[in-house]
């Protein structure tokens, strides 16, 4: 069987450095195999608390270490970049000097003093909601889209990752209405702050490999947007397995020419370039 080659890099996948179910090595030849131009590793940066799906404080070096050494070896093959999912709560913990490629992201928020994971688990969620927003949704989305919104400024993030996280629950377990004026006040709010840093916004397709989402990160609304205010993309599949590598890349790429795109973004050894969407 032969596999066509893929025109997109994979910019955003996990390793067992964090929260990922295989070697970085094996994500490398699996993304080898799928004909993959480039694939970024971007482990999640370290917490200044204990957190069991992130990288270890003293693991970040040996990280650092093991990407660029399998980055020369299979250089021939396949452009290896290093790259981290930088969470805005990492900082002083990773040096952005060192990697390739940062991606930024806000997984948790604090409210009177209680930190919980915006993404781990709907039950976690509906607590949030119910007995630290006092039952206002909104009051939740408009806390994750202000710290979205800083997400550039604070990780150095040069791609932002999965802009409404938020969401993930929301599609089977509906909290709030996406298409409501304040949801999207808050929203596109934090696209207008992001579009002025000149960072690319990532379509990720993780939320549906994984069966949460039908639809991509970000919603079309929201894509949309993106591309009114001249904003650029790029694709990650988010993937924490071998398996969902570049996971429906296609039909994402189709999903940002229907939202108005006419490229996404790809790196090459010397920087960003366009893929044209045909
Ligand atoms: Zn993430
Ligand atoms: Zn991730």
């Amino acid at each position: 069987m032969s596999i066509l080659p893929s025109r997109y890099g994979d910019f955003h996948v996990h390793t067992l450095y964090s929260d990922g179910a295989a070697t970085a090595e094996d994500m490398i030849t699996a993304a080898i195999r799928a004909g993959l131009p480039a694939l970024c590793i971007s482990d999640h940066s370290p917490f200044p608390f204990e957190c069991d799906w992130v990288m270890k404080k003293n693991a970040v070096g040996a990280y650092t270490e093991e990407i660029k050494a399998l980055a020369a070896k299979y250089k021939d093959k396949i452009n290896v970049f290093l790259g981290i999912e930088a969470d805005v709560l990492s900082v002083g913990l990773y040096n952005p000097d060192d990697y390739d490629y940062i991606i930024g992201a806000v997984h948790c928020l604090t409210k009177n003093g209680v930190r919980f994971d915006v993404d781990e688990a709907v039950d976690i969620n509906n607590r949030a909601i119910d007995e630290l927003y006092g039952g206002d949704p909104y009051a939740l989305t408009d806390d994750y889209f202000e710290a979205v919104s800083k997400v550039v400024d604070i990780t150095k993030c040069k791609v932002i990752a999965h802009f409404d996280l938020v969401a993930k629950f929301n599609e089977r377990c509906p909290r709030f209405d996406e298409s409501s004026p304040r949801y999207l006040a808050a929203a596109k709010e934090a696209l207008r702050t992001l579009a002025a840093t000149g960072a690319l916004l990532e379509v990720n397709t993780g939320a549906v490999a994984r069966g949460f989402k039908k639809v991509y990160y970000p919603s079309p609304e929201l894509l949309t947007e993106w591309h009114r205010l001249g904003g650029e993309i790029i694709l990650g599949s988010d993937s924490h397995s071998t398996e969902n590598i570049a996971f429906k890349f296609d039909d994402a790429a189709a999903y940002a020419k229907a939202c108005g795109f006419k490229a996404v973004k790809t790196m090459s050894l010397n920087g960003f370039i366009d893929v044209p969407l045909m």
